[in-house]
């Protein structure tokens, strides 16, 4: 079984060739054929811990590489990097279940895909390979990224986030991560431009042979790159069997998952659990006022031609929803050509409308729907005075649009996906409780910490009292020289460190 690009079925990959590369030569997204054709027995994983359940999910997506070589990668990933020993343990909130993906090094979901993928990515390279990481970040990937990355031999990484698009926390845990191979730029614009420029550089042949005169090539760790988005599979697994588990369903019911939705690599996950036979009735895919993809799902129309908006859950401030052009892959029976043609009707007008029968197709399994910035404050409000359980903007997204659902009338068990920590937020939390709003987001974060008796996570505390890089703000149109020169300085001494420990 290989992969093959979502515009251009020709295109065949092993599982190690798509993750090395990233992305497909034009522009396409690697995605396996057949879906529906693997199945994963949950009898069989009752009782099992997260790194067996990753280990069956792994070896079923990515089956060209070693499974002694992927139980030692999820080992490493996730023997000591979280601070829960399920990774991703449910809690009973009120009437739903919360899936709290936070746990691991820098406090948001991203953690879970960006700890194994420069596993798996290590794994893939051959060892004259040297691969420079591309990621644009709107706040979270950006840090899971680098700490993921850090150090990892063979590899550089460079980070591109909107200047004055991300919170203060976010932007200080960037600035703040050291590694040899680590670099950070601010860039004046929001994430799409980081996004777009970034996938430009990626089919751009001139910018690849410059690069290759350094013996470079690019790799991607946005969730565009299957190494990210298959480990995020395996946490649906890990819930609903902590579901089964804790007998609060049967094995075999179904159960709706929420997920707070930007580039639509979370759900789109779910979709793929969902495929290898998890019992899933609905994936609600929860945007905040960039609500393109709430509309899509509803009209089958995606148009991006509107105005950017800021909102208190800045990680979700994305217009275009990349992974959505996998979904139109699988749902359009696989039609490459499809695909082809609506991305290009996106590139040229910003807009594109589905058939009909695939919006069908897609509405079988998805919901989607929007939350306000005053919806996102009440819902955090209400849950904290209700059910005592602090949400960030996020994930109050998510509670906000799952409630909006619930209303039609479903009364399927829900799970409601938290991707970050309150603590990552202070200040719109601070705000959604009413509380005094003085001082930095580190002495929010004290103030909030004393209100809820919930500790603060340990990497977060530390932030306060580390100074940051300096920052250099660079245009959309030099992202590419920046990233020429990153790879010049990380390789030249990569290479000295590697003669010096020879010599
Ligand atoms: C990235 C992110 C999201 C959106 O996830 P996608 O996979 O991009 O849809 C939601 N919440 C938080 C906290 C995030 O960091």
């Amino acid at each position: 079984m290989r992969y093959t690009s979502t515009r251009d079925q020709r295109i065949t990959k092993t599982s190690q060739q798509a993750i090395k590369q990233g992305i497909s030569e034009e522009g396409g997204l690697f995605v396996l054929p057949h879906l529906m054709d693997y199945r994963i027995a949950l009898q069989d994983l009752l009782g099992a811990d997260y790194e067996t359940i990753a280990q069956h999910v792994l070896m079923t997506l990515l089956p060209d590489f070693n499974t002694a070589s992927l139980k030692k990668a999820i080992h490493l990933a996730y023997r000591q990097n979280f601070s829960d020993e399920r990774i991703t343990p449910i809690r009973n909130v009120g009437d739903f279940h919360v899936l709290e993906l936070f746990h691991g090094p820098t406090s948001a979901f991203k953690d879970v895909g960006l700890q194994l993928l420069p596993q798996l990515m290590r794994l893939a390279l051959d060892p004259e390979d040297r691969i420079m990481i591309l990621a644009a970040t709107s706040g979270d990937t950006g840090t899971a990224a680098l700490q993921g990355f850090k150090n990892v031999p063979q590899t550089g990484i460079s980070v591109f986030y909107p200047d004055h698009g991300v919170s203060p926390i976010q932007e200080q845990q960037m600035l703040t991560t050291t590694g040899r191979n680590t670099r950070v730029f601010p860039i004046a614009g929001n994430f799409d431009q980081a996004q777009s420029a970034v996938k430009a550089l990626f089919t751009d042949t001139g910018f690849a042979a410059r690069l290759q005169a350094e013996q470079v090539t690019l790799s991607a760790a946005n969730s565009i790159n299957i190494g990210r988005l298959i480990p995020q599979v395996v946490y649906y697994f890990a819930a609903y069997l902590q579901l089964v588990n804790s007998h609060a369903i049967q094995l075999g019911e179904p159960v709706n998952f929420t997920v707070p939705t930007g580039n639509f690599g979370d759900v789109l996950a779910g979709f793929y659990a969902k495929a290898l036979g998890l019992p899933i009735h609905k994936l609600i895919a929860a945007a905040n006022a960039n609500r393109e993809i709430a509309d899509f799902l509803d009209t089958g129309i995606y148009d991006r031609n509107r105005p950017f908006l800021k909102t208190v859950a800045p990680s979700m401030d994305i217009q275009i929803s990349s992974n959505l052009e996998r979904l139109l892959y699988y749902k359009s029976g696989e039609d490459s050509a499809y695909v082809a043609m609506l991305m290009k009707d996106l590139a040229k007008t910003g807009r594109y409308r589905v058939r009909s029968d695939v919006l069908a197709a897609i509405q079988a399994d998805f919901a989607g729907g929007f939350a306000t910035d005053e919806q996102v404050a009440e819902a955090i409000a209400t849950v904290w005075q209700q059910d005592g359980y602090l949400m960030d903007p996020h994930t109050a997204v998510g509670y906000s649009v799952m409630q909006q659902y619930r209303d039609t009338g479903d009364t399927t068990p829900n799970v409601l996906l938290a991707t970050a920590s309150p603590y990552k937020f202070p200040r719109a939390v601070t705000k959604a409780l009413d509380l005094p709003i003085s001082g930095d987001d580190f002495s929010l974060m004290t103030q909030l910490q004393q209100v809820s008796g919930v500790a603060i996570p340990a990497n977060l505390a530390r932030l306060a009292t580390m100074t940051p890089q300096p920052k250099h703000v660079v245009a959309p149109a030099a992202m590419g020289a920046a990233i020429l020169n990153a790879a010049k300085e990380v390789f030249d001494d990569d290479s000295r460190v590697r003669s010096g420990n020879n010599g």
